[in-house]
């Protein structure tokens, strides 16, 4: 699946917020935001009218940068939750949160999606003991996450532990990294998903 591969902290300054695509560097006064707090560009720091549409579509593509989906999936994402029972806006957020890679980096398997989305890719994730390598995968409520033994010793995977370890994991994950084990014990509400998006103005944008 493609994915964007241009400097990532753009895509912060461009949102004006804070998306954390780069893991430790996010928390440091390295970090664009703490800068450089304007779009890019020559312009980036003239304060423009935003229209009702211009919110809508800087909304959307705010979601689509945190969990590095593009276009196409992410419109697919929001036509399966229009046809799922409940809140279109919550459904979305959910079937986004519920990836393979998100979880992995919910539990601290990764510093950054990017990060976790590479180790799924490069083999290293087990789901219910098979092999997934699929970052898009979506889990289920139930389904157990573990590193593949091999993975377990590997200085990288030590080092992401390490850092990772002090980070509060969200409540529906049930996560014991000393065992490399993540357990998935029900679907997230709405509000254990902290990411700074209003859904509803994507669901707007989509369904005019
Ligand atoms: Fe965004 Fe992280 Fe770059 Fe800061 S360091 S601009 S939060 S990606």
């Amino acid at each position: 699946m493609a994915r964007y591969t241009g400097a990532v902290c753009r895509l912060c300054r461009r949102e004006g917020d804070k998306l954390f695509l780069k893991g430790e560097r996010c928390y440091t006064a390295k970090c664009a935001m703490e800068r450089r707090p304007y779009a890019p560009g020559q312009h980036g720091n003239r304060r423009a009218k935003v229209s009702e549409y211009g919110l809508q579509l800087r909304t959307k593509q705010k979601a689509k940068r945190i969990y590095g989906v593009l276009e196409t999936q992410f419109r697919n994402y929001y036509e399966t939750a229009a046809h799922q029972k409940g809140i279109t806006g919550e459904n979305l957020l959910v079937l986004l949160e519920m990836r393979l890679d998100n979880v992995a980096y919910r539990a601290g398997l990764g510093r950054s999606r990017t990060e976790a989305r590479q180790i799924v890719r490069h083999n290293h994730i087990l789901v219910n003991g098979k092999k997934v390598n699929i970052p898009s995968y979506q889990v289920k409520v139930g389904d157990v996450i573990t590193v593949k033994e091999k993975s377990q010793s590997t200085q990288g995977m030590k080092n992401i532990i390490e850092t990772t370890a002090s980070r509060s994991v969200t409540e529906w994950l049930d996560a014991d990294l000393e065992n490399f084990t993540v357990k998935i014990t029900a679907k997230p509400e709405r509000d254990q998903i902290l990411i700074p998006v209003e859904e509803t103005l994507i669901v707007e944008l989509y369904s005019k």
